[in-house]
């Protein structure tokens, strides 16, 4: 007979964004006459950039030519041409990689969730509660245990280690998802030190650092010293570039990323996990690496930096707004999401349907990204700036 893996019926029965999506649809079907104005899921509302539409284009032309048609892409992990642009962005924030490092994807959730086959079972995996699900998911569908670092009020949002507790793989995500906070490089530092006593592997995720605007804060964990010998870095075009519907993004694993064997021989992370992915992914289709590639172009840069300060453009209304009603809030500065407090001590998800109920304005309940979220809600800003102008006037006269 059949043997599940029990492990999912552990597991809450529906990821988060289905649960809001069947609130929603509850809703709309009882109250067809009044519109929502959404800002809970993290998805883009703007459209890709006109460079990247190009770029795209022009390739789809050349594979319908013979000469210039491609098939399977022969590395599997990206073409040159497009770890060169990555490694060339990344240079311009100080950082240096080589092409063997960067493993080009179709976007960093499945390369988030699918890290875990190149762990064994023994390992103590520590997340920052609250978190973007996948990382606790994927272990939980992996039958590994989770171990938590809070974030919370009175750290700022920012957990950081604790020499008390050993864990040997480490998710951290900045900006973070979902409290817009950011680690300092001082800050960075600390996590970086503690996977190096610990020997333990952190998993850097930096979906969001396009929206750092502070020069002082990194936008790469390997802007810190030593976190080559610890830290797999894991981006994506889709907050950058409007890719959520492109896909495609790009993890990066140092060579000098080595773990020991239970044979105490040398292992490199960079090579298990080629191996992993050559058996188990095909690569990423030509004309959307061409597209990923004009993002990194000085054009592409220039337009994908319009939306992005767009998106800021509407993260600063919903923190004038917020601040106005002297509600707490952290993020919306280098960041694309607001978490907020929920006033008056309601719940998140009770907040959740205040909001839904008397403005129809629609967030995400804290608690969906672990218990620290409990009481806190958050709000993105990857709206359009009419929808968001119009649901803060909403906030303030519900709120005042
Ligand atoms: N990491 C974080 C923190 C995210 O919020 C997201 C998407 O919302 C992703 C990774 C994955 O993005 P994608 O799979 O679209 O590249």
């Amino acid at each position: 007979m059949v043997k599940i893996n029990e492990k999912f019926l552990t597991m809450k029965k529906n990821y988060l964004f289905i649960d809001i999506a069947k609130r929603l649809k509850a809703f709309t079907e009882a109250n067809p006459d009044k519109p929502l104005i959404r800002m809970g899921i993290g998805d883009v509302t703007l459209p890709l950039a006109p460079v990247v539409v190009e770029a795209i284009k022009k390739a789809a032309d050349e594979m319908g030519v013979k000469e210039t048609f491609r098939g399977y892409e022969d590395s599997g992990s990206g073409y040159d041409f497009l770890k060169e642009a990555i490694a060339g962005y990344y240079k311009s924030f100080g950082v240096s990689l080589e092409l063997s490092e960067i493993r080009v994807n179709d976007g960093a959730k499945a390369d988030c969730g699918n890290i875990v086959d190149i762990f064994g079972d023994g390992n103590t995996i520590l997340v920052t509660d609250p978190a973007y699900p996948v990382y606790v998911d994927s272990n939980i569908m992996a039958g590994r245990e989770v171990i938590f670092a809070d974030s919370n009020e009175e750290n700022g949002f920012a957990a950081m280690p604790d020499d008390n507790i050993h864990a040997d793989i480490i998710y951290l995500c900045s900006p973070n998802n979902p409290t817009g906070s950011v680690y300092t490089k001082a800050q960075l530092k600390e996590w970086v030190d503690y996977a190096l006593r610990n020997e333990a592997v952190i998993i850097f995720d930096s979906a969001y650092e396009a929206f750092v605007s502070d020069p002082e804060l990194p936008r790469s964990i390997y802007a810190v010293e030593g976190a080559k010998k610890c830290a797999i870095e894991m981006c994506s075009l889709s907050k950058t570039a409007g890719f959520t519907g492109t896909r495609c993004g790009y993890t990066i694993i140092p060579e000098e990323l080595i773990v020991k064997a239970s044979d105490g021989s040398d292992v490199s992370l960079a090579q298990i996990w080629g191996r992993r992915q050559g058996s188990k992914f095909n690569g990423v289709s030509y004309p959307i690496q061409r597209g990923a590639e004009a993002v990194f172009t000085p054009e592409g840069q220039k337009q994908t930096h319009e939306a992005i300060d767009y998106y800021r453009r509407n993260a600063k209304v919903m923190a004038d707004a917020l601040t106005e009603l002297g509600i707490k809030f952290t993020g919306g500065i280098n960041s694309p999401y607001i978490w907020l407090k929920c006033p008056n001590g309601m719940g998140s998800w009770e907040f959740f349907d205040f909001l839904l109920n008397n403005i129809q304005v629609v967030g995400t309940p804290g608690e969906g990204f672990g218990k620290n979220g409990a009481g806190w809600f958050r709000l993105t800003a990857f709206g359009t700036y009419e929808n968001t102008v119009e649901a803060m006037r909403r906030f303030k006269e519900l709120l005042k």
